[in-house]
């Protein structure tokens, strides 16, 4: 890193490593938010939004709104942190984080404590005292992105939809990049779902398979009939689909005994050429073809989303100017990766795509990010905001 990076992180952006500190020294860990929100509400408050917090079975979600106008923008991030892991790894207390050298390190270094900072710090920035905004800004922070996800966004956009409210960009503060703030974006992921599989059979001794029926060759067969689906291989934008059989389960086991049950768990990661309806309905057929006699529950699923180009005013080329103009460089759109809250809030309508700083260490022991990251991420956020807001 250059001197007059170093410079510019410990000085001009002191903000965005402040708001940083004070984040990651709260003890959020999903789906705590212990104190996060209240300390971000004091802050946007202070700039003139109107907040509102509600809490559905223990998650805290936060809708904070300023300025009317024919656009919304949305910020869109999370408070709540992984567990810290064995503590005797760390270099220091994961909620005492620490600027050690360039580097800031603890919990929510890079997911996502430091996002929600820079995206402060450049509201901050931009909303200085008789600014005329001629969009809407709003901001949709949870404390549960890390758990299950139950009750955190998803129930954030019900309430934007009882409301009427229709976000047309969204902008997910997750650490996306590779190795700088920059590189790398997200403009979709691949959905997911889980599932499982019963199959019977008759219990029997092995020296008289004629009076018994296997349960697991049965599956067998069911596992070749859904191993053998030919999925879509994807494109250069996005990755195709695959099943992964992830569990198999037959029971207790003796020797002599042929097993009457047999159950399997799989998972599915899906582009956004198929929905979870025609999903369900593949899998049923491939195992009807099989046997008509077994039971399939599904678990977790996710929807994929996928921003394009193809808006007439385009988040993803906002962001690559942003992006430009800080760095000389312009990003990778990526679909890589597991589920985001995105999701949530992707439609035909709403763009959304997710920028952040590196994701080397989410979720690690010393989990942490260099300081220019976060600078570069605060003045990202500066211009996009003076673009999409003004
Ligand atoms: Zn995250």
């Amino acid at each position: 890193m250059s001197t007059s990076g170093l410079q510019k992180s410990s000085l001009q952006y002191a903000k965005s490593i402040q708001h940083s500190l004070e984040l990651m020294s709260r003890k959020s860990i999903t789906p705590q938010d212990a104190g996060c929100q209240d300390w971000l509400i004091s802050k946007l408050s202070a700039l003139g939004f109107e907040c509102h917090q509600f809490e559905v079975e223990g998650v805290k979600n936060l809708i904070a709104s300023i300025g009317e106008g024919d656009r919304t923008v949305a910020f869109a991030g999370h408070t709540d942190v992984v567990p810290p892991g064995p503590l005797d790894k760390w270099r220091v207390d994961p909620f005492n984080p620490e600027l050690i050298g360039d580097e800031l390190i603890g919990r929510g270094a890079a997911d996502m404590k430091t996002g929600v900072a820079a995206m402060l710090a450049a509201a901050q920035r931009v909303l200085t005292p008789g600014t005329k905004l001629n969009n809407r800004f709003l901001w949709l922070i949870t404390s549960d992105e890390e758990g299950e996800a139950e009750f955190g966004s998803k129930e954030i956009k019900k309430y934007l939809d009882a409301c009427g409210i229709k976000l047309d960009h969204c902008i997910i503060g997750e650490p996306t990049a590779k190795s700088a703030t920059g590189d790398t974006i997200k403009v979709g992921r691949r959905g997911a779902i889980s599932g499982r599989i019963h199959v019977s059979g008759k219990q029997g001794h092995v020296a008289y398979p004629q009076y018994a029926d296997n349960a697991i060759h049965k599956m067998a067969k069911v596992i070749e009939a859904m191993s053998s689906i030919e999925w879509d291989t994807g494109s250069v934008d996005f990755p195709g689909t695959s099943l992964q059989i992830t569990h198999i389960d037959s029971g207790a086991f003796t020797d002599n005994i042929v097993p009457a049950s047999c159950k399997i768990c799989f998972n599915i990661r899906y582009s956004h050429k198929y929905d979870m309806v025609a999903l369900e309905h593949l899998i049923k057929e491939k195992v009807s073809e099989v046997t008509q006699e077994f039971e399939l529950q599904w678990e977790r699923p996710c929807a994929p989303y996928f921003t394009q180009h193809k808006h007439q005013s385009s988040l993803i080329a906002s962001i690559e100017r942003a992006i430009f103009s800080n760095t000389g460089r312009y990003p990778v759109l990526s679909t890589a990766g597991g589920t985001s809250d995105g999701r949530f809030f992707s439609d035909d309508h709403t763009q959304v795509v997710e920028i952040g700083v590196p994701n080397k260490t989410i979720h690690q022991v010393n989990e942490r990010i260099h300081l220019s990251d976060l600078a570069t991420l605060e003045d990202i956020y500066t211009d996009l905001l003076s673009e999409l807001l003004m």
